[in-house]
């Protein structure tokens, strides 16, 4: 209460806008996921790893526009090419000079990628890749797993919600072999399609098995149905996303976030003979529109930032550094005699209650969330930005003193709110 109220009390200006905001937005809000209580910070601005709130605070941004954030903000390269583009029309009515640029950079990177087609979304990109597997087995049915998010219309958490599109969904628990297994047999005529994130992201970024994922191979193989991977996050962990990390190749892989640069961006493809099935000069083939699925702000922004910052080398070390720093902070937390961990791959980090991260949701500890929400209004107060549900994304201008200052405020902001349980 204490902490909320301090908030309360430094942030007039936010509250304000949020007040106003209600007027006009359900709850003052347009994006679910931004809300906590009292008010969300409103934003003013940002620059490479900082954002300044309209009370005029800085933040140290480890929310990351949970991970379309990868570039940080303003990144001088992608701000020139934007730039280069206003300048030249933005809205061109016609295949533009970036979109096959982008494209082919991106089936050289992601290796299950053969033919890709983009979209406005991650939402759209999945919702795009169960529709073509949908269409290329005939089968209606899709397996996803319990938690797990995929969109605003793909969301599976508790057990799933009413907004979700009405697809012929059935549901596995993440990383249980026997009981998935059991699951795919259970449907296996019926079985269009697998969708799965490598690593289960906003249930806690639980790092998938790698027997898991081959397990997942085989079965699809086995069955015929069309094994998706949803790399809208994960893309970022690795030059070849998870899909290289694990060397498990699935028929189809979604992106999104930070390959669009900070602009809306969505893709999906996989191999020629899946993604043929939408090129329009056969007969009966798909129809795939979308007025700014090749919108030449997305496409220009996600090539200069794939060219110039997130090279496959800069994505190896960009790994490495992340990678230490996890390592780093769970020392910290273990010396500090804390039953406290971080998760996840790289850039992409939970708090965990217990010696070791969970790698199943069931065991995630009850007191999880509540941990999270103390530790993120205490590192508000000294000037650290973690998402308001507690998941911690790195970006590429952080460097070593950055990582060790990010360091220094979330552990010393966990040994002194985990006592409160
Ligand atoms: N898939 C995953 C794993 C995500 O985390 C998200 C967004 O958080 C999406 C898909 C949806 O992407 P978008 O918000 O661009 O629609």
């Amino acid at each position: 209460d204490d902490l909320r109220e301090a908030y309360v009390r430094k942030h007039p200006e936010s509250c304000a806008r949020h007040e106003r905001a209600q007027a006009w937005m359900p709850g003052g809000n347009t994006r679910s996921v931004l809300h906590f209580d009292p008010f969300p910070l409103v934003i003013a601005s940002g620059r490479a790893d900082m954002l300044t709130d309209v009370d005029g605070y800085e933040y140290i941004d480890c929310a990351g526009e949970f991970s379309a954030g990868l570039y940080g903000h303003s990144d001088p390269v992608i701000v020139a090419a934007l730039h280069e583009v206003l300048d030249n029309g933005l809205v061109l009515s016609g295949p533009n000079t970036a979109e096959s640029e982008l494209a082919e950079l991106l089936c050289q990177r992601f290796p299950s990628l053969e033919r890709l087609r983009f979209c406005n979304s991650g939402t759209e990109a999945n919702l795009f890749a169960l529709l073509t597997a949908i269409n290329a087995t005939g089968r209606k049915r899709v397996l996803v797993f319990e938690d797990a998010y995929h969109g605003g219309v793909l969301t599976f958490a508790g057990g799933g919600s009413p907004m979700n599109v009405p697809f012929d969904f059935v549901t596995a628990p993440f990383n249980d072999i026997e009981s998935t297994r059991a699951s795919v047999k259970r449907h296996e005529d019926d079985l269009a399609a697998i969708l799965v994130e490598p690593l289960l992201g906003a249930a806690g970024n639980i790092p998938a098995e790698a027997a898991f994922l081959a397990m997942l191979r085989e079965e699809a193989t086995r069955c015929g149905a069309v094994l998706i991977f949803d790399e809208v996050k994960t893309s970022r962990l690795g030059r070849a996303g998870l899909q290289g990390h694990y060397g498990v190749m699935p028929d189809m892989t979604t992106l999104g976030k930070y390959l669009g640069a900070g602009l809306s961006f969505g893709a999906f493809g996989g191999s020629k003979a899946l993604m043929d099935r939408f090129d329009p000069r056969l007969p009966g083939a798909l129809k795939h529109a979308g007025t700014f699925n090749n919108n030449i702000m997305s496409m220009r922004g996600g090539l200069a930032g794939l060219r110039s910052s997130f090279t496959p080398d800069a994505a190896d070390a960009f790994l490495q550094r992340t990678e230490a720093f996890r390592a780093t902070v769970n020392a910290r937390l273990s010396q500090a005699g804390l039953n406290v961990c971080l998760s996840g791959i790289g850039s992409i980090l939970s708090l965990h209650i217990g010696a070791q991260p969970p790698m199943k949701v069931a065991q995630i500890h009850p007191q999880t969330m509540l941990l999270r929400q103390l530790v993120h209004l205490k590192c508000l107060e000294r000037g650290l930005l973690l998402t308001p549900r507690g998941d911690i994304f790195l970006s590429l201008p952080m460097n070593e003193a950055r990582l060790g200052e990010i360091a220094e405020i979330l552990v010393s902001a966990v040994i002194q709110e985990s006592p409160a349980l």
